[in-house]
């Protein structure tokens, strides 16, 4: 294995735990990029060595270089930062694991330099995936996805010659905590209930978004735009276990499924080592022990989140990146205790409505559809 990563948002849960693939592969780590977690990121760069570290706090990278003054290590701030650490020399696969829009020009720039990115960051293709997919098909760069679901789509398309033969995508969705709760029944429900997920350990953003299934729709999407599919070939459905990760199913009727136990360190394993896997026994499933595997239809009614995005997927043009920059807002206020549950789909379709749709965006009309989205929700919680 000879690979060598620039991590974009490695103190997150993806960005952790891609460090501890990285240290059982033997791994190079060129570049680690934070937020603001100031003493994690102390950490890993004493462990990794990587010749850059970006905080994208200016403050946080001020005391970041004071506190690396013993190392070779440089330290960098801003999208700057992170556009330098995207675009290394020495990196040749960039895993996007930040949270949220901020990833987007980090992962054009990669792309253009014709970086293999290990795709986490699905806010990324929700925006963008139309520029996003157009700029690698032109630089030839790989995209990998880690999200559970996609890498099991992109491991059961291996074998595929023809994306014609695909009838349809089916995701699978936990249903997060709130599963089986009428829409009036989730009115109440409290960061702490949401943050309580069944089946997989995540950050707050997108555990938020799985207990609104906004995540499965912003999923739906990221699926339509890697694999260029319309909405009518992508579909979610309830699996409780977590077990089968998604499925095809293809013109001929057969489907194929990825399963596994609920551990994202295989889909980051299998994006640094694709188009090989690399032995690893401790996360193999039992079949004999697993428990019985169902399926179920997911309540567009209760979970507004998923309607909302299924219809910004079929009007498509800067939509989804309103939607996605509301619901970013949103999230955000909700794990503040400002707003509750079902505030978070009302004020996302409150952003859809105010701000104009443009089709055939290009990047400066996606920023701004962002910008706007924000600007939209951040007056109505005034
Ligand atoms: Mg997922």
């Amino acid at each position: 294995m000879t690979r060598t990563i620039a991590l974009l948002g490695s103190t997150g849960s993806i960005g952790r735990q891609t460090l501890e693939v990285a240290r059982d592969l033997g791994l190079s780590v060129a570049a680690l990029t934070a937020n603001s977690s100031i003493d994690l990121l102390e950490q890993q760069a004493r462990e990794f060595s990587p010749r850059l570290v970006v905080l994208y706090d200016e403050a946080a990278a001020r005391e970041m270089k004071a506190r690396l003054a013993d190392t070779k290590i440089e330290v960098r701030s801003g999208m700057e930062g992170l556009l330098a650490a995207a675009t290394m020399d020495e990196a040749d696969t960039v895993v996007t694991a930040v949270v949220g829009m901020i990833g987007l020009q980090p992962t054009l720039a990669a792309i253009a330099k014709g970086k293999r990115i290990a795709l986490a960051n699905k806010e990324t293709l929700v925006c963008a995936g139309e520029l996003v997919m157009d700029a690698a098909e032109r630089s030839g760069a790989a995209i990998v996805p880690v999200d559970s679901e996609h890498s099991a789509i992109f491991q059961c398309l291996q074998g595929c010659r023809d994306r014609g033969e695909i009838r349809r995508l089916i995701l699978t969705c936990s249903g997060g905590p709130f599963y089986a709760l009428s829409y009036d029944e989730l009115a109440s429900k409290t960061k702490y209930d949401a943050l309580k997920h069944p089946n997989w350990t995540m950050g707050a953003k997108i555990t938020i978004d799985s207990a609104t299934l906004m995540n499965k729709g912003l999923e739906i999407i990221e699926a339509m735009r890697l694999y260029r599919l319309p909405l009518e070939k992508v579909s979610a459905v309830i699996h409780r276990q977590s077990i089968v990760h998604s499925l095809v199913e293809f013109h001929d009727g057969a489907m194929l499924a990825q399963l596994g136990t609920p551990d994202m360190k295989l889909p980051i394993r299998y994006a640094m080592t694709y188009p090989y896997r690399a032995e690893h026994t401790p996360t193999a499933l039992d079949l004999l022990s697993c428990p019985p595997l169902t399926f179920a239809e997911p309540d567009e009614e209760a979970f507004r989140c998923l309607a909302i995005a299924k219809q910004c997927a079929r009007v498509g043009g800067t939509s989804c990146a309103v939607m996605n920059g509301a619901n970013e807002v949103a999230v955000g206020a909700f794990l503040r205790e400002e707003i509750g549950f079902n505030d978070i789909p009302a004020l996302v379709e409150t952003a859809l409505s105010a701000v104009e749709q443009v089709s055939n965006p290009a990047l400066a009309d996606i920023l701004e559809a962002d910008r706007l989205a924000r600007q939209a929700v951040a007056e109505k919680l005034k």
